[in-house]
């Protein structure tokens, strides 16, 4: 007699997950999901954040389907604009349909507490041939790096500080993207920087000056 081979843990994970959220969310929300199928998506905002598991951008602005137009990547880098045509940007791209097709309001860019993105770029990674893309890509950070203060530059102190300052920075490189620039001056369009506290639980946005502040909880 065979038995059904046993499900990997993860693909089990993946159908009791999805058997939860046809039985809940789905099904409260079932006729808001047909009419934006139907109808198309109308996404006032775009966030743009890390790819990390803890941090997830649906559930800390218990946003509904259609509200938040996403996109994710190690460390929420916004790359500076690349004129190279014929160029394969996936981050680019991705902005442009936001800003351009679906002409949100505004675009969040939320960095993290503990980012492993940020953390790999202090440890060298970026500077390191270990790796084919993930190098390359953090060395992005470099210019995060350069807005630190001359003090806070020490490795093993300024995780936070270069989470902050790669915020800021990815805010300061979409203003390098024309169509982003042309809807920020028609104000059309808004830019937020903010970040998640993982620990607390805490969100906070960034000021004119770059400075960050807790969000009320009610
Ligand atoms: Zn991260």
């Amino acid at each position: 007699m065979s038995s059904k081979p046993k499900l990997p843990h993860w693909k089990q994970g993946l159908i009791s997950g999805y058997q939860e959220f046809r039985a809940g969310a789905y099904l409260s929300q079932k006729t808001q999901y047909t009419k934006l199928g139907v109808d198309g998506q109308n996404p006032e905002t775009m966030v743009i954040t890390c790819a990390d598991s803890r941090v997830n951008p649906t559930a800390i602005f218990n946003a509904h389907p259609g509200e938040l137009f996403a996109l994710r990547n190690v460390a929420n880098i916004v790359p500076p604009y690349d004129d190279n045509q014929g160029g394969v940007h996936g981050a680019s791209a991705t902005i442009e349909f936001a800003v351009t097709v679906l002409e949100v309001d505004a675009i969040v860019v939320m960095g993290h507490e503990s980012c492993g993105g940020i953390t790999a770029y202090l440890d060298g990674l970026g500077d390191s041939q270990e790796t084919k893309f993930i190098g390359p890509w953090i060395k992005l950070l470099d210019k995060a790096y350069a807005r630190l203060e001359p003090d806070e530059k020490h490795p093993d102190r300024c995780q936070q500080e270069l989470e902050y300052a790669g915020v800021l920075q990815s805010m300061d490189n979409l203003m390098t993207y024309p169509f982003v620039q042309k809807a920020v001056k028609a104000q059309n369009l808004s830019l937020l920087g903010s970040y998640f506290s993982i620990i607390r639980g805490v969100l906070m946005f960034a000021d004119e000056k770059g400075s960050f502040h807790e969000v009320q909880v009610r």
